[in-house]
């Protein structure tokens, strides 16, 4: 059996620095915005090149309130991708916005930025950028488009955990270029807790401490409430398994990549299109994703192997039942021709060379 992914392998190989750290913490006793969310927040602004970094309670969460801090809201429009995970929508429409799906690169899979040109009105007031993943967006292309236009950049950030773009002052990460950048930490992403979790990342003081005061309860000042806030705080708790992560997501992202070369040499020469780097940045292959017109074969014989294999995305958001009424009569061609074939193989960091030449070969095998 060869699982997507193997949380328990990277479990393993922290257990004797995060055991005593978790213990700690649990004497400590401030479960919530105690020492350890305080000394991420740090070491996360640090990593990612950002003035500040918010934790949150999801990657959704980190998404909504973002928006707000933006000053997204009701009758706003704001353009995304409808090749994603529905949380990049669903934010959009928890401030009252509409979201505008528009059709994505064939090889990247990411947002068409001529298509986000195209769909630019009036009532636009953000675009939402997913890195899909782990691609990076080409944001310096993007910024331009978005500056120019006085439009808000939201970063879903959700895959790409340690993801680069090269700019003309060397190379940049994912979340550092837009108002606000958005992270989970869902325990499969590239850099993941144990439970929900998730990170705003910003440039901007007010943005950040906008989000400082929605977090929680919208209070600056404990018992003082200036606006309407929420409940959505990173857990002490997962602080503690972020912190013991984070030294090690470079290495982690590496070995994805190692993962994915291994891949694309086992898969040489078959029908099959593997992924596309573009060299706008550096992928950090939250998924490795293929596209074949042979997808059923190719999963039956995987089945039969016992090898886990998932499609990310099966129903392209403007197709799915919940925007029937908003998206009616919407077509997204080369999104719908991409959700038809794609198809996700194992990928993590612990994932040996041997188990991926095991699975190219029973692909190898259908053709
Ligand atoms: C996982 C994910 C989210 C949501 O993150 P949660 O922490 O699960 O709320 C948002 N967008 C994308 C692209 C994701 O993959």
């Amino acid at each position: 059996m060869i699982p997507m992914v193997d949380l328990k392998a990277q479990y393993r190989s922290l257990q004797d620095t995060l055991e005593p750290a978790m213990l700690t913490a649990l004497e400590a006793t401030q479960f919530i915005l105690g020492p350890n969310v305080q000394a991420f927040e740090k070491e996360a602004a640090a990593y990612l090149g950002v003035e500040h970094a918010v934790g949150v309670a999801s990657g959704t969460d980190a998404l909504h309130l973002a928006l707000i801090a933006a000053g997204v809201g009701a009758g706003d429009e704001v353009i995304t991708t409808p090749f994603t995970f529905i949380a990049t929508a669903e934010a959009i429409d928890y401030v009252g916005a509409t979201p505008v799906f528009v059709d994505i690169d064939p090889r990247t899979f990411n947002l068409d930025l001529n298509a986000v040109e195209s769909a630019i009105t009036p009532k636009t007031r953000a675009v939402i950028p997913v890195h899909l993943f782990g691609q990076p967006v080409n944001m310096v292309e993007l910024m331009e488009l978005c500056v120019a236009r006085d439009l808000h950049v939201v970063e879903d950030c959700a895959q790409s955990f340690g993801a680069t773009v090269e700019t003309k002052n060397g190379s940049v990460q994912t979340g550092a270029f837009g108002d606000a950048g958005c992270f989970s930490f869902f325990p499969s992403k590239n850099l993941g807790c144990f439970g929900d979790g998730g990170l705003v990342t910003t440039n901007s003081s007010e943005i950040a401490e906008q989000l400082k005061s929605l977090r929680n309860h919208g209070s600056k000042v404990r018992y003082y409430h200036s606006e309407i806030g929420y409940n959505s705080r990173l857990d002490e708790l997962q602080a503690v398994v972020l912190r013991a992560k984070l030294p090690q997501i470079d290495n982690y992202n590496q070995n994805r990549r190692r993962v994915a070369a291994a891949y694309a040499a086992g898969l040489e020469g078959l029908p099959v299109e593997i992924p596309f780097e573009d060299g706008f940045g550096t992928h950090v292959y939250h998924q490795y994703t293929l596209l074949s017109e042979q997808r059923e074969n190719i999963m039956e014989a995987l089945a039969a192997a016992d090898i886990a294999h998932a499609i990310y995305y099966p129903v392209p958001l403007h197709q799915q039942e919940v925007f029937a009424d908003s998206c009616h009569g919407v077509s997204l061609p080369v999104t719908e021709q991409v959700a038809a074939q794609c198809l996700s193989l194992p990928i993590y960091p612990e994932l040996e060379g041997e188990r991926v030449e095991q699975i190219t070969d029973v692909i190898r095998s259908v053709f």
